[in-house]
């Protein structure tokens, strides 16, 4: 029988908000976290994000400061949650609000990237809850504006990413200044040697509770593969953007992933050139960039997003139809934190790699250590010709060849799909798309073969 938020034992102005934002049952994490954190363990939870993890520690933190009902502390907080990135924290943040909307919850944020001044004054008189990324934090400590000798209940939220983002140092400190008695909720998606090392520094006897195992690819991702040159890449994703190239799939989001802040930047520029409007969300990008890229993502605006990993960490937008990873992470935990942007909460996702010769061996690594299993996709007919601009697609009638290509506006359907697929066909030893017909319809490389070294066949390893 399936466990209720009822059971678990959250109070009602808890269960109201829940009620609100329509949850009905609470996700595996939730119903493995909320009892014991409501006992006032310490926790460890090995999860990814869009497993409903933020709630799994939100709710039952609410009710732990409800029942404790101290004051709301001069210049600190009753509890802290520590993020990664700016974009995590502002989510955390909004999710307090909301199912902390019934308990009268006072929520704050602060981020760096903004106004130290203006969080200086917002946090003057203390909060209930504060969602922070440990930089700032420790800048506000340092003036003297904030200390953390009240708080009652500390999260870690996504710990292995805040040590890839150097915080390491950061983070000992503050395990310095919160108070001895507090308790902790530590969540990491992968846990390496030196993630074990801090929850050793920041938990008591944790109850451990692990969603999926670390690194494993969301299972309901149907993940795709074209085998691609460095220099065609581009005009693949403008081909499939402007539905001349259909992918499996209804398009409506589509965030495209590269390794660098710079190649992000031509991504979007080469896309606008082609009347495909897209933003870029990365690190030398300001807050309210950052913040306009994700509304009008969200909003389906442009409803095409290239980010960087850092940048995208923990970007929860409902509604990413396809995750393109336009390069190949060279760390294969990379490549689990940006597919599991799509099929976040109950949600199907389809996840597209673009792997050049040069890439193969990070292929090779996601391979083993995700168990990913791709269907290989074909290249557009005539394809090299497109590249070289000498030619179209054969989807497109010579007359139409210096026209514009379509624009996916919001709401329309993108390419038409090609026949429903099984979630992970044993496709090996054949190239995907063969005997699929349209899209694609084979390989069609027109005398392209030669010395390319396009082997077909599924590309494990
Ligand atoms: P998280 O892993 O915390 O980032 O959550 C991922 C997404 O799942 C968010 O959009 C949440 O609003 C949503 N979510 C969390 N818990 C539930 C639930 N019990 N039922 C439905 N959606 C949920």
């Amino acid at each position: 029988m399936t466990t209720t938020f009822d059971q678990l034992g959250l109070s009602q102005p808890v269960l109201q908000a829940l009620d609100l934002k329509g949850y009905s049952n609470p996700t595996p994490i939730q119903a493995q976290a909320i009892p014991p954190v409501l006992e006032g363990r310490d926790l460890l939870g090995i999860a990814q994000t869009g497993t409903g993890k933020t709630a799994a520690f939100m709710l039952p933190s609410i009710d732990r400061l409800r029942e404790a009902d101290n004051q709301t502390p001069f210049k600190s907080c009753r509890m802290l949650v520590l993020a990664p990135t700016r974009e995590l924290a502002g989510q955390i943040a909004q999710s307090a609000k909301d199912y902390g909307a019934m308990a009268g919850m006072r929520v704050h944020s602060i981020v760096g990237g903004t106004s130290v001044n203006k969080d200086r004054n917002k946090l003057h008189r203390g909060t209930d809850i504060l969602v922070a990324t440990p930089g700032r934090l420790l800048d506000l400590i340092d003036q003297k504006a904030f200390n953390l000798s009240k708080v009652e209940i500390l999260v870690l939220d996504e710990a292995d990413q805040m040590l890839d983002l150097g915080f390491i140092h950061a983070l000992r400190r503050i395990s310095q200044l919160v108070p001895e008695d507090r308790q902790t909720l530590f969540f990491s998606a992968t846990m390496p040697k030196q993630i074990k090392d801090l929850v050793g520094q920041y938990c008591h006897d944790p109850v451990t509770v692990s969603v999926t195992p670390a690194a494993t690819t969301a299972e309901r991702i149907d993940q795709y593969l074209f085998m691609v040159q460095q220099d065609e890449k581009q005009s693949l994703l403008e081909l499939i953007l402007s539905g001349r190239h259909p992918i499996p799939g209804k398009i409506e989001r589509v965030l495209v992933f590269t390794r660098t802040k710079h190649g992000a930047d031509r991504v979007v520029k080469k896309l606008a050139q082609r009347n495909l409007p897209a933003n870029a969300i990365h690190g030398n990008k300001s807050q309210p960039q950052r913040q306009r890229a994700l509304d009008e993502f969200r909003r389906g605006k442009t409803p095409i997003l290239v980010a960087t990993d850092v940048a995208a960490r923990g970007i929860d937008i409902p509604g990413v139809s396809h995750v393109i990873n336009y390069e190949l992470p060279n760390v294969p935990e990379q490549y689990v934190h940006r597919i599991g942007r799509t099929a976040r909460a109950g949600a199907d996702g389809i996840a597209i790699a673009f792997c050049a010769e040069d890439e193969r061996a990070y292929l090779k690594d996601i391979n083993r250590q995700t168990d990913a299993e791709f269907d290989r996709l074909p290249l557009p007919d005539n394809f090299r010709a497109v590249v070289e601009g000498v030619g179209p697609t054969k989807r497109e009638a010579p007359n139409q060849r210096q026209k514009k290509p379509k624009v996916i506006p919001r709401g329309e359907s993108g390419p038409r799909q090609s026949k429903p697929k099984a979630k992970h066909p044993a496709r090996k030893g054949r190239p995907a798309g063969a005997g699929q017909g349209k899209p694609g319809g084979g390989r069609g490389r027109g005398g392209q073969g030669g010395n390319r070294n396009r082997s077909g066949g599924a590309a494990r390893g």
